[in-house]
């Protein structure tokens, strides 16, 4: 499921952009205003808060999502989170809300998938079959 209740995709996956260090888009952009509630997209384990570097905002939960491939997912620039590592999420459940934090454009929720529990630079990997799900 979507992150968001209300869809609008803002900045979608490998669009390119010299903002970014890899020289494209590694996640999806939802818009949405501040305050807005984010869900998990899927079931998952929550891995940490703030792991990701500074650059996602300081309240950004990464969750390990998925059985056969796991995918560690950040929702960065949210503004609070309700979740902390080791907490186990339902697809759907509220995990946090819309902020402006770290490098952002303006309030919007990053989702960025990576295969590794560790943010690399071009690890970005598609989620639109977990959107779907
Ligand atoms: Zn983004």
């Amino acid at each position: 499921m979507f992150p968001v209740k209300k869809v609008i995709i803002t900045c979608g996956f490998h669009v390119k952009g010299h903002q970014w260090m890899s020289g494209r888009h590694q996640g999806y952009d939802f818009g949405a205003p501040v305050g807005t509630d984010v869900f998990a997209i899927a079931d998952g384990e929550v891995i940490g808060v703030n792991i990701w570097g500074k650059a996602f905002g300081q309240f950004s939960p990464v969750i390990k999502h998925g059985k056969v491939f796991p995918r560690y997912v950040i929702y960065a620039h949210v503004r609070m989170t309700t979740v902390k590592a080791g907490d186990k999420v339902k697809k759907g459940q509220k995990i946090a809300e819309v902020g402006v934090e770290g490098n952002s454009g303006g309030p919007h929720v990053h989702v960025e998938g990576q295969k590794t529990r560790f943010w690399t630079m071009n690890g970005g990997t598609r989620l639109n079959y977990l959107f779907k799900a």
